[in-house]
């Protein structure tokens, strides 16, 4: 594993943002267990968040969304959210923790869904790669994160692992949301039109760029403009070439430069075409 952070890359000419990235993780307020490297990395640099941001500002990445996976990340974001003007916050319990997810837990969630600089409810969603939480507890607990998603108007962030046919069935069963938002999206083409045809938004992150991922750039391909984000999943998920290293919102013009080369679009059009969609999918900043 090596502790060498990647170079910045060359700075897009539009501003674009990063709707998916664990701020916490990445400055060490959430201490890495010792199996994770890529978090231990990244907390081994010891960025601020005031850093992780002029990092992403000098490369054109101006703003974030950092999400929250349980009750601490959720509130530690909802804090940094009111405290930077480019800093928005996703509240909810990860399908992983999804036994956490209590009543008492739900409502301190919607509670923090409800302030301003909170934007989506997420990520919550299916994980049938990880069996972490049974599934009974994982469909009940992203039931209720729907709900509260649509009580309080925010987007609904989606985390789904190897569960499509489900997340997209639960959806269609308990009613979407207004907005929802596939994060690091990981259909086919396939599922990307089942997507586009419901009008859920499709965030791409660093497996796009993957050499074994043409599954990845197909959806990417089929993906409506008005429907695609960008994201990291920082400190996860690094674009090529900088697998193994700790990702970082400054990344991001890697994936972008990607997506814009499957699409045979312009960098900067679909960077304006992506500030849009965030505008239409957390409100505007
Ligand atoms: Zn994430």
């Amino acid at each position: 594993m090596s502790r060498e952070l990647p170079v910045m890359p060359e700075p897009l000419s539009a501003e674009v943002f990063d709707s998916h990235c664990h701020l916490d993780i990445m400055v060490g307020d959430r201490k890495a267990s010792s199996g994770d490297q890529v978090a231990l990395a990244a907390q081994a640099a010891g960025a601020s968040v005031e850093a992780i941001l002029a990092d992403a500002r000098m490369v054109g990445v101006r703003r974030l969304v950092t999400i929250g996976y349980d009750l601490r990340s959720s509130r530690w974001g909802a804090e940094v959210a009111a405290r930077h003007d480019d800093v928005y916050a996703g509240v909810a319990i990860h399908p992983n923790e999804a036994h956490a997810a209590t009543p008492e837990t739900l409502a301190e969630i919607e509670e923090l869904a409800r302030l301003p600089h909170v934007r989506a409810v997420g990520e919550t969603g299916l994980d049938y790669f990880r069996d972490w939480a049974s599934r009974g507890d994982q469909h009940a607990s992203f039931r209720a994160h729907i709900e509260i998603a649509r009580r309080t108007g925010k987007a609904l962030v989606i985390h789904d692992r190897d569960a499509h046919d489900d997340v997209l069935a639960v959806l269609a069963d308990q009613g979407a949301p207004d907005v929802v938002i596939f994060h690091s999206f990981s259909g086919d083409g396939e599922m990307a039109k089942k997507c586009a045809d419901a009008g859920y938004f499709m965030s791409f992150s660093g497996p796009v760029t993957y050499k074994n991922a043409e599954y990845l750039r197909e959806a990417a391909r089929v993906a409506p403009a008005e429907l695609i984000l960008v994201e990291t999943d920082a400190p996860y998920l690094p674009p090529t070439p900088h697998r193994g290293k700790p990702n970082a919102p400054y990344l991001i013009p890697l994936t972008l430069r990607c997506l814009a080369e499957v699409r045979g679009v312009d960098v900067a059009d679909l960077a304006g075409a992506i500030m849009a969609n965030g505008e239409a999918a957390f409100g505007a900043w």
